[in-house]
């Protein structure tokens, strides 16, 4: 009769006498998947305010009105009245988000352009475009976010009376003040930046 012996797990159904401490560690650790959406979210040219804001809507951590569902509270939308206020709701199909995100980004995005919130996450991460209208369409991505949830909690403390048009303004201005302070002059490769900006939106 043999002695029993002692096996390292290398992978699935793969055993070893010899101990891998990288193949162990394979084992171990926790496996999450690679957050797909890092790329679209953190970037050089992005506003770390704005960031952090699509950062907690990613994980759907924003204090949305369908949290209060639980105590038997629903809280509509104070954009445009709808009956629930959901992340998804809020970014992209609220008519107040979609017509300020249409205005803004349609001329970037083209066809592929509509108010599901995980369509537009997943095309803002793929990156499926030219260097630099892949930028402005991530900056645009968090600076409407960022800027339709600040109109969102001023409304809700009596304070929000922005419309739409004075939106689209504000983002414009945003964006232009976020290009000039990268200071991308003269040979740089984003040096085209603001020229494209005005291109789509000028
Ligand atoms: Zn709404």
């Amino acid at each position: 009769m043999k002695d029993d012996k002692f096996l390292w797990k290398h992978d699935t159904d793969d055993y070893k006498e010899y101990f891998s401490s990288a193949r162990t560690w394979e084992q171990i650790r926790c496996k999450k998947e690679a957050v797909n959406w890092s790329d679209g979210v953190w970037f050089k040219q992005g506003i770390p305010r704005c960031t952090f804001i699509v950062w907690l809507a990613i994980q759907n951590r924003l204090p949305t009105g369908d949290r209060k569902r639980q105590w038997g509270i629903t809280q509509g939308c104070i954009l445009c009245g709808d009956r629930d206020e959901t992340r998804d709701h809020l970014f992209f199909a609220c008519p107040y988000f979609y017509t300020i995100w249409d205005r803004v980004a349609g001329r970037l995005i083209g066809r592929r352009i509509n108010p599901d919130w995980s369509d537009m996450l997943r095309l803002v991460c793929l990156g499926a475009y030219s260097l630099l209208d892949q930028i402005l369409i991530r900056l645009l991505f968090q600076v409407i976010i960022y800027h339709v949830w600040r109109e969102r909690n001023l409304r809700r403390h009596q304070q929000g009376i922005k419309g739409t048009d004075q939106l689209v303004c504000m983002v414009n201005k945003v964006v232009k003040n976020r290009i000039t302070s990268l200071g991308y002059k003269g040979h740089h490769g984003l040096e085209g930046l603001m020229r494209r900006w005005f291109e789509v939106f000028g």
